[in-house]
């Protein structure tokens, strides 16, 4: 089983996000802000990571760039959740190193599909 830690400091967003990965069977973790997501990212070594843009303490793109520069972690799978309104953040956060972004409302078949092609990448290249 997969593990998918959700960073998104909205609580609707949050719980609808880890109900639809929870039916898809993957295992969830969660994070309610940049500080605690990269405490868990270290602490669970998650297979992927969906990552609010705009959260408290740290934002997303911080903790990416943390991310990017530790060995052990730098190879995670990261998807960005940025605001349709935000529109400029979805290039900000390809252009930060974020795998893929998805755009808030999220729908949902579309965020199915973009973490399996995620994790089908990763474990093409590792030959897992
Ligand atoms: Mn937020």
């Amino acid at each position: 089983m997969k593990t998918i830690l959700v960073a998104e400091d909205n609580v609707v967003n949050r719980e609808l996000i880890r109900e639809m990965l929870d039916a898809w069977g993957f295992r969830v973790l969660e994070a309610t802000d940049g500080e605690q997501a990269l405490a868990a990212i270290k602490a669970e070594r998650p297979d992927l990571v969906l990552m609010d843009i705009q959260m408290p303490r740290q934002d997303g793109f911080s903790v990416l760039r943390k991310l990017r520069l530790d060995p052990q972690l730098a190879a995670i799978p990261v998807l960005a959740l940025t605001a349709y309104a935000m529109r400029g953040d979805s290039e900000k956060a390809l252009a930060a190193g974020f795998n893929a972004y998805i755009t808030k409302p999220i729908d949902m078949p579309s965020l199915r599909q973009e973490i399996i092609r995620q994790l089908e990448a990763i474990c093409c290249h590792s030959g897992k």
